[in-house]
């Protein structure tokens, strides 16, 4: 039976959503040699982002093989000490490319050109794209080893499938791994929402309600619930949140849900499901889910309705999934969340909207607003700052401060895009670059032209000149300050700059530039001594943060 089929037989409700033709016939060699099991599945809601990928688990421990699943070409080597670390991309035959990230080293071939391209560019952080001839990989032929580098936490192998021509990532559990599944989602709370006729929400007209599980499933207190009338409007309406998480069999930690559908009064009005996400729209995380709630009390809420500009291509149909209901009205919900072997869990209840007056639409105002379909600028004699068009999700209070204070929004509302500021510099008593914007207190990247500061925010909020005079610092860590023979054969330090971040951080060894590691979980900087490098040898350490504060560490040691 062909999956388009299973699920027209499973789902007979709803438009179906077309699945690549990548899956089924698959036969991926596993990235790892032990069992996989998944610390997190596809499409988990995270700041600012759904998880692209999977995270199999490695035992606790790194250095484990990595594979590839599949004959291909590296596409692309990357070494950051931000994000994926360590990561390998791999193109294959089929239009798949698989990643593989946060691993602790590479191998043969990989590893040579990583270390060729450091040297020749005198810089750890390095980004190269090999020709589809030069690094040529077979199936289940090893490439580097698993590791906990870059953003990672604990170690783990973050592993992804994407469409090579598009990018767009896609959940290896429907395109290709099966893992053994029987466990169903699991529904913890439901919650409604007074709607505006784009989907926006209405300020403060939400209600959460505690789901439970009994004998026959998950259900709510007397199956029935109301809402007041002014939830409703004469063109908006109601919509459904439900706060839900997945388990799989061999792992208890909880993972994130794959999909879902709505049905009122027996039509199946909007539906979820996390087959691909494309990274341009992977941000709208902050619309689909309910922002504060996850934000705040940390809920993982799938909105089962969206705004009109929510871009992601997750959703059954084109509906907005607004509920169009008046006083005195009630209907029959039904909610079915599932995961990608179909085990299904669901929550069915009644609610009535009480006898009232409805929610008169105050009219919006671009004068106190900002709005997701249209762009605002303000350029005052000291401040400056451009939003976008399709920056915020929802209308939300402009907030534009100019006299005593810079801002503009709040920095609880988030954005999709990156907006423009810009300070006046005043006088300044020091060389400019040591003068750089601060967003609600934090650093940006800052450039000075013409007597103004410009940086681009990734949040909304104040906005303020700072100043950072004061270099980043460094202490030996696994050696000491009078130690001068090491038979260690890996050299660690801990660095820390306050107030900006560290650019720029180059090990010479007596004059000739090395690869110094840096790991930013902990501030550490690591040098792997050659075996050749014997006998007594002079080391310089030179640290540089965003201001250009240099700090100079330098020591004769024998090795
Ligand atoms: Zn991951």
């Amino acid at each position: 039976m062909t999956r388009q089929l299973l699920y027209q037989l499973l789902f007979p409700f709803f438009f179906l959503p077309v699945f690549a033709q990548k899956n089924s016939t698959t036969n991926y060699h596993p990235p790892l040699d032990i069992p996989l099991i998944l610390s997190a599945n596809f499409g988990e809601l995270r700041p600012n982002h759904f998880h692209m990928g999977v995270d199999f688990k490695t035992n606790g421990t790194t250095g484990l093989k990595l594979y590839a699943i599949e004959k291909g070409y590296v596409s692309r080597i990357k070494v950051s000490p931000y994000g994926y670390g360590k990561v390998v991309y791999i193109n294959h035959p089929n239009g798949v490319t698989s990643v593989y990230a946060h691993c602790s080293t590479f191998v043969g071939k990989i590893d040579s050109l990583v270390t060729l391209t450091q040297q020749k560019e005198q810089n750890f952080e390095v980004e190269i794209f090999p020709k589809p001839t030069e690094i040529v990989l077979q199936k289940g032929e090893n490439f580097a080893l698993s590791g906990n580098t870059g953003s990672s936490t604990a170690p783990h192998l973050h592993f992804e499938l994407r469409d090579t021509k598009t990018e767009s990532a896609m959940n290896p559990l429907i395109f290709g791994f099966d893992l053994i599944d029987t466990k169903a989602p699991e529904i913890r709370a439901v919650k409604i929402y007074g709607l505006t006729e784009k989907g926006y929400l209405l300020k403060g007209k939400n209600k959460t309600i505690p789901v439970s599980k009994g004998k026959f499933g998950y259900y709510i207190g007397g199956n029935a619930t109301t809402i007041p009338s002014n939830f409703c409007s004469e063109q908006g309406g109601i919509g459904f949140a439900f706060d839900v998480i997945d388990h799989y069999n061999q792992a208890d930690n909880p993972l994130g849900l794959y999909g879902s559908y709505l049905i009122v009064n027996n039509d199946t009005i909007f539906g979820h499901h996390l087959d691909s996400v494309s990274f341009d729209h992977t941000r709208y995380i902050n619309s689909h889910t309910d922002y504060e709630e996850y934000h705040g009390a940390k809920k993982k809420y799938h909105k089962s309705f969206r705004t009109k500009e929510n871009p992601l291509t997750i959703y059954h149909n084109d509906n907005i999934g607004i509920i169009h209901l008046q006083p005195n009205d009630t209907a029959k919900i039904n909610y079915v969340a599932y995961d990608t072997k179909n085990n299904k869990s669901e929550l069915t209840f009644k609610v009535s909207v009480l006898a009232g007056v409805l929610h008169s639409s105050p009219t919006l105002s671009p004068k106190t607003l900002l709005f997701p379909d249209s762009s605002f600028s303000y350029k005052g004699a000291t401040f400056a700052v451009d939003i976008p068009e399709g920056c915020v999700y929802e209308p939300i209070p402009k907030q534009l401060e100019t006299e005593k204070s810079t801002s503009i929004g709040s920095s609880s509302q988030p954005i999709q895009k990156t907006i423009a500021v810009k300070l006046k510099l005043v006088a300044p008593q020091l060389s400019t670059e040591k003068y750089y914007i601060a967003a609600n207190g934090s650093y940006l990247a800052t450039k000075y032209t013409n007597g103004w500061l410009s940086a681009d925010s990734k949040s909304l909020g104040s906005f303020s000149i700072k100043v950072d005079t004061i270099p980043p610092s460094i202490a030996t860590l696994n050696f000491t300050k009078i130690d001068t023979l090491c038979t260690k054969p890996v050299l660690s330090w801990k660095v820390s700059e306050n107030k900006t971040s560290l650019v720029d951080y180059d090990l010479f060894v007596d004059g000739h530039w090395q690869v110094l590691e840096y790991e930013t979980k902990g501030s550490y900087l690591f040098f792997r001594k050659p075996e050749n490098l014997v006998g007594k040898h002079f080391l310089k350490i030179i640290l540089k943060d965003a201001c250009g504060n240099e700090m100079i560490w330098e020591k004769e040691m024998s090795f």
